[in-house]
């Protein structure tokens, strides 16, 4: 048992958060939050006790869309999408084919996640089936939602006959049962490096086994083209994932920058989820997704990194990024496309928990749930204003103090 004393701002909802200043939180030997209050009330309980007076306790992040082999990456090469994919990152990504490199590279990845107050990441890996076994023999500190690329189209080392991909999934999958940090997920990595066959087949794990599925889609205006040129017998890109069974309100889509209103229609009526990556975006000159767009249309959106197009594993950073974009967009639309602080943090948590399937776990700090906690910095005064999410979102000091993985500090 232990207690964490701070300025609780917990996320109830999208409109909602709950702010109790001078709080506490009660954590049983399970990492689960037994009760949660003012710290006055519960003075009589006697155990460890991490007192971390005036900062902030947050719900730990979760990061949506991000690449592991790609980490070392960051800052890295230039260009648009196709060409920075083929001259970096492809090579980067063969050097997975040892998993002792792999595990230093997820130690590294790890250890920044947890830094930057992430306690739950989506992310590709490699095509290797060595180097995602040792990560989910190593991984204990971080839930991950990870599966292989799949690759069977295409020149080079990366690319593998459908059966070759087909059978790592299924021993990545077999692997990955019963650990209670990992969840496999599909991970077709994008309609250019996929046959038809593979995607359908992929779907079709997906669907027999109940997992989630991420892919990308529609981030770059060349790459749309590129493959529309491939698989020619589609009207449109999210009509290849569609018409092979990939989208389900279990599949996150990356990017979805380019989208017209028909594939709107589509991704909104499957349910699936958008990860929205701004700083990614801005750094391969993809363009600017319409968030204040999708929030209206009621489409699932959540934030990821998309390291290493993105340049930090940091969430604070992407929220920002997603802001920000925002009023780019209304500055060269002329249009009001602007978002605010409140709509972009829950994406960051509890919206995201929903998306995923664990908000029954984690995603606020409700009692109930597994202590997933980010300590944020404060250091500027004993009032919490109305403008707290911003605050936390822009603040210079806002650092991040400390994190709890299922109650356990981890950084
Ligand atoms: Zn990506």
């Amino acid at each position: 048992m232990k207690k964490i004393f701070g300025n609780i701002i917990n996320p109830i909802n999208k409109h909602k958060t709950e702010i109790i200043k001078d709080g506490c939180l009660i954590i049983n030997n399970k990492g689960i939050i037994e009760k949660k209050g003012k710290k006055v009330n519960f003075e009589e309980i006697k155990c460890e006790i991490f007192d971390f007076n005036d900062n902030f306790l947050i719900p730990g992040f979760i990061d949506i869309h991000t690449h592991i082999p790609q980490y070392p990456l960051i800052g890295k090469g230039k260009g648009e999408l196709l060409d920075w994919l083929r001259k970096y990152i492809f090579p980067a990504e063969i050097k997975f084919n040892s998993a002792d490199y792999a595990e230093k590279v997820f130690e590294y990845f790890c250890h920044n996640s947890l830094r930057f107050g992430t306690t739950t990441s989506v992310a590709f890996s490699s095509i290797h089936r060595s180097a995602l076994k040792r990560i989910i023999e190593k991984n204990h500190k971080l839930r991950l939602f990870a599966g292989n690329s799949l690759m069977d189209l295409g020149e080079g080392e990366l690319v593998k006959p459908m059966q070759h991909n087909l059978s790592v999934m299924n021993d990545l999958f077999q692997k990955s049962l019963n650990n209670a940090h990992f969840n496999y997920t599909v991970s077709p990595r994008y309609a250019a490096s996929c046959s038809i066959d593979l995607m359908k087949n992929a779907a079709e794990f997906a669907k027999e086994n109940n997992l989630y599925i991420q892919t990308h889609l529609s981030e770059n205006k060349s790459e749309i083209e590129h493959i529309l040129n491939i698989h020619r017998d589609y009207t449109n890109y999210t009509d290849i994932y569609h018409k092979t069974g990939l989208l389900t309100d279990k599949t996150i889509l990356a990017h979805c920058i380019h989208l017209s209103e028909k594939e709107l229609e589509i991704i909104h009526n499957t349910g699936a989820v958008i990860a929205h990556c701004p700083s990614s975006n801005s750094y391969l000159k993809s363009g600017i997704m319409p968030l204040k767009k999708y929030i209206q249309n009621e489409m699932k959106v959540g934030l990821g990194t998309d390291v290493a197009a993105g340049y930090t594993l940091d969430m604070k950073t992407e929220m920002r990024n997603a802001i920000e974009s925002s009023k780019t967009l209304s500055y060269f639309t002329n249009e009001d496309h602007a978002v605010s602080a409140l709509e972009v943090f829950p994406m960051s948590n509890i919206l995201a928990a929903e998306y995923l399937g664990i908000a029954d776990i984690t995603g606020n700090l409700n009692e109930g749930k597994y202590a997933d906690i980010t300590v944020i910095q404060n250091r500027n005064s004993s009032e919490i204003t109305e403008d707290i999410l911003s605050e936390i979102i822009y603040g210079e000091d806002k650092n991040n103090l400390a994190t709890f993985y299922k109650g356990e500090r981890v950084y």
